[in-house]
């Protein structure tokens, strides 16, 4: 993998993708396959509940940014952050540093950031941009978002997950269309993190069509409670995504229950199968996931609507 550079700067390798590509499931991958190794990792969650450190958790010098998306809001905290890294690099043997993007970030934005911080820009050469493609949601995502094009487009490597699962021709025909909006672009495929097969044969390109300027994809926080019971949970949020699908991208949170802590999460329409989380936090680093808040992506969701929802749902 990258190793030290001639010109003696950290390499930083940039993993990013839409929300739910798969992001931490491929790095926890090839993090326990040794890639990286004496690499630093930073998570970047675009809302504040820092849940993938959970799935990363063995990962060594893992670093949770957990100010904003690091390619807007979390600016500032990510130049910081990557200057300490700059500092220890020597001392802790650190060789590069992984990037995990929140689902809501533009590659482009990061790269600027580092290129307009004086200090980062002698010091950290951003080695590669890595964006995961869902293999499933793929298409729709780059039909109707202009930041899944944005992401694509920045690759130098476009990894598609979830090949196994999805449907050959379908996989084949998103191939062609990434390899239209990125010719320069390696793409390969995974599941489940391992390598998988790319289709075979030429197939045709979606049509993409042209966007119109969408409001910005923003997190909101919702307390429902640490005891918030999980059928009442599932059903307003069920019934929400209903009404407001379009606009709700993804849903993610942790409630107490008596069989353990349930990370409740949704992507699109979907409902997620809950999960239960480790029992005790040993081992993670960076703070623990706050239990009882549910945190929203979305479109032109207002916080206290939200609030008032819920609370008239019984929460
Ligand atoms: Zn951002």
């Amino acid at each position: 993998m990258t190793s030290a550079r001639a010109d003696g700067r950290l390499p930083l390798t940039i993993v990013g993708g839409f929300l739910g590509a798969g992001k931490s499931t491929w790095l926890r991958h090839q993090l326990s396959a040794g890639a990286f190794a004496d690499h630093a990792v930073v998570v970047n969650e675009a809302a504040e509940t820092p849940i993938d450190n959970l799935l990363l958790a063995r990962a060594r010098r893992l670093e949770t940014l957990a100010a904003g998306c690091a390619c807007c809001e979390g600016r500032a905290a990510l130049v910081a952050l990557l200057r300490g890294l700059c500092d220890r690099a020597w001392k802790d043997g650190i060789a590069g540093v992984v990037l995990e993007t929140s689902g809501l970030a533009d590659p482009a934005g990061i790269a600027a950031a580092v290129a307009g911080d004086p200090v980062l820009a002698r010091r950290i050469a951003i080695a590669r941009v890595i964006s995961l493609v869902d293999g499933l949601n793929g298409a729709l995502q780059l039909a109707a978002e202009s930041l899944a094009r944005a992401q694509a487009e920045a690759a130098d490597t476009l990894v598609l997950t979830k090949a196994g699962m999805a449907e050959q021709s379908a996989l084949a025909r998103l191939t062609a269309t990434l390899r239209r909006l990125n010719p320069v672009a390696e793409v390969v495929a995974t599941e489940r993190g391992a390598p998988a097969r790319l289709p075979d044969g030429a197939a045709a390109p979606y049509r993409l069509p042209e966007l119109a300027a969408a409001a910005p994809i923003r997190p909101r926080r919702l307390r429902i409670g640490a005891e918030a019971g999980w059928a009442a949970l599932s059903t307003w949020l069920s019934a929400l995504l209903v009404a407001r699908g379009d606009d709700v991208v993804r849903v993610k949170g942790v409630v107490a229950t008596p069989a353990g802590r349930l990370l409740i999460q949704s992507v699109r329409q979907r409902v997620q199968p809950p999960e239960i989380l480790p029992p005790d936090d040993a081992g993670v680093a960076g703070p623990p996931p706050e239990v009882g808040t549910l945190v929203l992506l979305g479109r032109g969701i207002d916080e206290d609507l939200l609030e008032r929802s819920w609370r008239r749902f019984g929460g």
